[in-house]
């Protein structure tokens, strides 16, 4: 577990969760509940956690709505952050730069190597001219871009497209990104046939060969026990969305069909307790809270 110390940057909170062998949970929100929810479990178990927002979930929110909101907290001291999860372009990744995110992911990993070296180069270097205290992630090997319940494993994942040590070593070389996102048996959405296992051995290789931290995307629908062994083997940040969004659905609904209640701040709250449930447990998962 990482104590609240005088801290102020993701980026001293990554180099504590490496010290401490543990991982900072990442919770994609879609709206203000998702934020509540995040930001109530965290810092009722007094640890750090990182807000995710895709494209179209902070075209949602509003690009510079969500910063706002996640300043509120920062400026009551909390360790909160804010990610602008899977950016497809250089210019939506320049505009959260522009907007002070605490990080930006540039997804190139559907895109030939090349390519993707490319882009993240362009996103690297505006971070380091506009904003250097802006860490960058990039990802190699793609795990499917859905998160929602899947009847099958994403079209074009399989063991051949996990990312290498050698691919991934040359990629960090090429683009000095801050983080890097492999693939290694995860997949973005919950497979309801089965989810794959994680390459635990492949995750340690990479985490061995490589100076920046790991984050592992798609770990809804993995055991904790898999979880874990991941953190145990070098993954430094968690993505979580897909079991946020069903819990989500699940409290409004059980609460809607069974009243006939139009107070949405009375309908929507049970939407937040069943995100909560889930944040809770996986805070303490990554966090290794007994
Ligand atoms: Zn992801």
């Amino acid at each position: 577990m990482i104590e609240l110390v005088l801290m102020k940057t993701l980026r001293e909170y990554l180099d504590l969760a490496k010290e401490k062998k543990v991982a900072i949970g990442h919770f994609n929100v879609s709206d203000s509940e998702g934020f509540k929810a995040v930001v109530e479990s965290a810092t009722e178990l007094g640890v750090p956690v990182i807000i995710g927002v895709s494209e179209n979930e902070r075209s949602f929110l509003g690009v510079a709505e969500i910063r706002a909101l996640v300043n509120v907290k920062k400026d009551e001291g909390l360790p909160v952050f804010l990610n602008a999860d899977h950016t497809y372009s250089v210019e939506a990744s320049e505009e959260a730069i522009n907007n002070k995110y605490d990080s930006v992911i540039i997804d190139g990993a559907e895109k030939p190597f090349t390519e993707n070296v490319f882009m993240t180069q362009m996103v690297v270097k505006y971070a380091r001219t506009n904003h250097p205290e802006i860490m960058v992630e990039g990802e190699l090997g793609f795990i499917g871009k859905s998160s929602t319940l899947l009847d099958e494993i994403p079209e074009g994942v399989s063991e051949d497209t996990q990312t290498t040590v050698e691919d991934a070593e040359q990629f960090i070389e090429l683009t000095q990104v801050d983080l890097f996102a492999p693939s290694v048996g995860n997949v973005h959405g919950l497979v309801s046939t089965g989810e794959p296992k994680l390459n635990i051995e492949r995750i340690k290789a990479i985490a061995e060969a490589v100076n920046v931290p790991l984050v592992l995307h798609g770990a809804s629908g993995n055991s904790d026990e898999e979880i874990a062994n991941a953190i145990e083997a070098g993954i430094r940040i968690v993505h979580i969305n897909t079991e946020l969004r069903l819990a989500y659905r699940e409290g409004i609904k059980k609460k809607i069909m069974s009243t006939d209640e139009v107070a949405p701040y009375k309908f929507m709250a049970e939407g937040v307790e069943e995100m909560k449930k889930i944040v809770t447990q996986k805070l303490k998962v990554f966090n290794g809270i007994k």
